[in-house]
């Protein structure tokens, strides 16, 4: 038996519980973000069925894609993206970049996706609660900026918006800042939006009650 196993299964089953309340039609799709393990503990996760995994930095992607290489692993970028690490990380063929958080870097990653010849599937960061530490666009331009990526970078196949619920104890603030990146996130529904990633260890099962179809969740099962 996996390490792993207990607290998989009570993850599934907390989100279980919400989404057969909220909607059960609904698909969740869980990415693991393994940017604290090592390819042991990816490939333990592996065997108890988890495909898809979130990391925050270029340099630990590429080692842990390269040590995994046998496996048939979904790899998702989750961290902030300096514009040097750009090429590295389209070589190594993400399935999704969760954090691209501005037009300035959409058109930086397209104009390296033209020359390489290549298609990267992308969502819009949000920073819902307009919090200084935190990258993305404001609410407020969100979806102004997603329409110009889309008619702009040709490269990039924007799949939806994703967002870090806001820091803090009150959990009216963090339903607030899920309601506002779902509120975005239906509004490009018919512009091929497809996921709404948010939600992670200490929020996921709000963020489900919100309309996420996407959670990051990493301490929730490596801690
Ligand atoms: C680390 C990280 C997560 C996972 O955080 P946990 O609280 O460990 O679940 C999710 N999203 C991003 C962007 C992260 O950096």
């Amino acid at each position: 038996m996996s390490f792993y196993e207990d607290k998989f299964d009570q993850v599934l089953a907390n989100i279980e519980k919400v989404r057969l309340r909220v909607n059960q039609h609904q698909i969740i799709k869980i990415i693991a973000v393994s940017k604290s393990v090592d390819a042991h503990a990816i490939s333990s996760m592996y065997d108890i069925g988890q495909r898809a995994f979130g990391e925050n930095k270029v340099q630990d992607l590429k080692i842990k894609v390269e040590a995994l290489e046998e496996l048939p692993l979904e790899w998702h970028f989750i961290g902030r993206l300096q514009s040097n690490k750009i090429n590295h990380l389209i070589d190594l063929n993400p399935s999704l970049l969760h954090s691209c958080s501005c037009l300035e870097m959409a058109k930086e990653i397209d104009k390296r996706l033209e020359v390489k010849n290549k298609k990267m599937n992308v969502l819009l960061q949000i920073n819902s609660a307009n919090e200084q530490e935190k990258a993305g666009v404001t609410p407020e331009n969100a979806q102004q900026i997603y329409e110009e990526i889309l008619s702009t970078c040709k490269h990039i196949k924007l799949k939806g918006v994703m967002s870090i619920g806001a820091h803090s104890d009150d959990e009216k603030l963090i339903r607030k800042s899920f309601e506002t990146t779902y509120k975005i996130f239906e509004s490009l529904k018919n512009k091929d939006a497809k996921y709404c990633s948010m939600g992670m260890s200490n929020d996921y099962e709000l963020a489900v009650e919100c309309g996420a179809n996407m959670l990051r969740l990493g301490s929730a099962f490596f801690k």
